[in-house]
């Protein structure tokens, strides 16, 4: 049997959709961008938003309006994509990295004290894996020093925290439609804020220093960041399809806790008190990690590991961050946790089968 780590849930109806653009011939940012744009800011009940290509330039994009640059520095968790990082050094400012919790690998603020400085503006907590980070301390930390929070909500689309969206408690959030996130446009990025100014820097950023197209008179810089109707078509229908696919993603991660709850060396990382859970993938501890995902990858199985953590990422040893004593947690992380595979359209037998391998691992009678 093959287990794919991914597969994005789409079918006939995206298809069609996308064919109404080519009969229409109206296939740049336009009607659909719009409709998609409104129906995303009702879901999350958020005021402004704001397409971008991908998430990573969502994130530039919100970090840029914030007015973050050279000089700047902005508290990153360590363990993230490196997208997280990489928007920061985009728009050329700074990216300190600090440790996460050891529960379920988000940031850790009280870690954020070490890394204060006068240089500090920014603080991007990322809800990583489906689920919140601890959005009461962020926010209290970011209060008490007076820094803007910018959330990496790519992997939490619709998840809540204390019934609040993530993405919509900083001053902007961004979220990413790549082909694994719970919902897909093949690429794509948003952006949401509360604040109307951020929201009007946002609008000229993104359409060339200017609000209306079709005139050729820019009162200020921007770039385009457009996205196309294509992409807004299949991303309505995959809106429709949210709470499906929720419910199809949170039903696996049922499944992989009945099927493993003999298996003493894998434990499930914990949901963070107060956060909704839609697993972006179930994470698990392990036992001798890296070898099972060996053994997995020879029974057909495609495991992930965690994100290997940012102080150590080869491309950024120039920041002299790379002293393991101050990431415990992020370096336990990586060196046992398993991403195991959760997209929507697995199926119970597949499931049962990455258990089954697991336990072949451990030498556990079935
Ligand atoms: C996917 C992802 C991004 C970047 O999104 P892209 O659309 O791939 O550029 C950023 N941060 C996190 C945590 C992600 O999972």
């Amino acid at each position: 049997m093959k287990v794919p780590q991914f597969i994005p849930y789409i079918g006939q109806e995206e298809y069609t959709a996308i064919e109404e653009c080519f009969n229409t011939t109206w296939i740049t940012e336009g009607p659909k961008a719009d409709e998609f744009n409104k129906k995303l800011r009702e879901f999350i009940s958020v005021k402004y938003g704001v397409f971008a290509p991908n998430g990573t330039l969502a994130l530039y994009l919100g970090l840029k309006a914030l007015g973050i640059g050279p000089g700047d520095e902005v508290i990153v968790p360590d363990c993230t994509f490196i997208a997280s990082a990489n928007a920061v050094e985009m728009v050329g400012a700074r990216p300190v990295f600090v440790d996460v919790n050891r529960k379920n690998f988000q940031i850790d603020v009280n870690d954020c004290y070490r890394v204060l400085s006068k240089k500090t503006k920014a603080i991007m907590p990322v809800h990583l894996y489906g689920m919140a980070a601890n959005m009461t301390e962020v926010m209290n930390f970011a209060k008490k020093y007076s820094l803007f929070v910018i959330e990496d909500a790519a992997e939490a689309l619709g998840v809540k925290y204390n019934g609040q969206y993530c993405g919509t408690f900083g001053e902007v959030g961004c979220f990413s439609f790549f082909a694994d996130k719970t919902i897909t446009t093949g690429e794509g990025g948003f952006v949401v804020t509360n604040n109307e100014e951020i929201y009007q820097k946002l609008l000229y950023l993104r359409n060339q220093g200017r609000i209306a197209r079709g005139t050729f008179i820019h009162p200020e810089i921007g770039y385009n960041f457009r996205i196309t109707d294509i992409q807004a078509a299949m991303g309505l229908v995959q809106l429709n399809k949210f709470e499906m696919i929720a419910k199809k993603k949170i039903n696996i991660d049922k499944l992989y806790k009945y099927y493993l709850k003999s298996v003493e060396e894998v434990t499930f990382t914990t949901i963070e008190p107060g956060s909704d859970y839609i697993p972006f993938r179930v994470t698990v501890l392990c036992k001798n990690a890296h070898k099972l995902m060996e053994f997995m990858s020879s029974k057909g199985i495609q495991p992930r590991t965690f994100f290997y953590p940012l102080h150590k990422q080869p491309c950024y040893q120039y920041l002299n961050q790379n002293n393991d004593k101050y990431f415990p947690n992020a370096i336990y992380g990586y060196e046992h946790g398993i991403c195991l595979p959760s997209f929507a359209a697995l199926t119970e037998e597949q499931v049962k089968y990455v258990c089954d391998t697991i336990k072949e691992f451990y030498d556990i009678k079935r």
